[in-house]
């Protein structure tokens, strides 16, 4: 079995915490589970952030929810006590309409987009220029009829400009969406994930993910679509392009292993810190073949501040 060597433990420990501090230059936060959970914000928490930015530190909140925007996002932030900008902001919605727009670049009239996901996508796609049908039409919010099977079947009803299907957390998802989406991308659309989380936690409890929302077309398809949320280094490569960070004095701190700690061992980042306020607990990194190991953890993200004074 490989050498992994175990991560350093912070809280309590002012020295520790200090150093930590000085090997980075830009910390990026996951949200939930290290700064709240649900509607609660943890104790201290904009403390730390404090702390760390009048050090001169960079804080970017990167974030797999696609059913917000960036401006929503900060809304969430800003009403929960956490000053912010947009541009500190990098979630998965918006790292798919980059992608869309600067990356895979499909030529008019064939680059409609077909959304499988709530407003945060739509949004982030307008702000893009990307056109899109779907997503949160109401007229897709309902049972199938005699006139869809027809309509689907014969493509009548389909858009035949649609390029690309990009399929996130949607609360509306049913047999329509899915029928059209299976479609689309039988007939060569790209399929696009903007997160394949299988849950999405809320109210102090878990619910079905993106990732869970996306499985009935991985299934039709027998395809796996480019995924944007963290994991994905196709997340870390933005981020890195738009805030031309350097990844050495980049730190990744987050709560579950196989997104966030992962998403920076991955990265290269110079360094990972666990938070146990969320999902991932100690055993989870310390049995057999971990999904991913950190580099640093505390018991929650306030303890650093016991470094600040030190
Ligand atoms: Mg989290």
């Amino acid at each position: 079995m490989a050498q992994v060597s175990m991560p350093k433990y912070l809280t309590g420990d002012p020295a520790a915490i200090n150093d930590f501090i000085d090997k980075f230059d830009v910390f990026l936060f996951d949200c939930d589970g290290v700064l709240w959970s649900g509607d609660h914000l943890y104790e201290g928490v904009v403390e730390t952030l404090e702390m760390l930015r009048s050090k001169g530190k960079k804080t970017i909140f990167v974030t797999n929810n696609s059913t917000k925007s960036r401006p929503e996002y900060l809304k969430k932030l800003t009403g929960l006590g956490i000053p912010g900008h947009v541009d500190e902001i990098f979630g998965s919605a918006y790292s798919s309409a980059i992608y869309i727009s600067r990356i895979l670049k499909q030529p008019a009239p064939k680059n409609k987009v077909f959304v499988i996901g709530e407003a945060g996508i739509e949004n982030e796609l307008r702000e893009e220029g990307i056109p899109f049908i779907g997503g949160t039409d109401p007229n897709l919010r309902r049972e199938m009829t005699p006139e869809d099977w027809q309509g689907i079947a014969d493509g009548s009803m389909l858009d035949p400009d649609i390029g690309c299907v990009l399929a996130g957390l949607d609360f509306h998802i049913n047999y329509l969406k899915l029928s059209i989406a299976y479609q689309y991308l039988r007939r060569g659309a790209v399929f696009l994930a903007t997160n394949v989380d299988s849950t999405f936690p809320i109210n102090h409890n878990f619910f079905p993910g993106a990732g869970s929302i996306i499985i009935p077309l991985i299934n039709m398809t027998g395809q796996q679509p480019l995924s944007f949320g963290k994991p994905s280094q196709a997340m870390m490569d933005a981020i890195e392009g738009k805030f031309q960070l350097d990844r050495e004095r980049t730190c990744m701190v987050g709560d579950r292993l196989n997104t966030d700690i992962k998403f920076g061992v991955e990265g290269k980042l110079g360094g990972t810190l666990a938070v146990l306020t969320g999902v991932s607990k100690k055993e989870d990194w310390e049995k057999e073949d971990p999904e991913a190991v950190p580099s640093f953890y505390v018991d929650a993200l306030s303890d650093l501040r016991a470094g600040a004074h030190a």
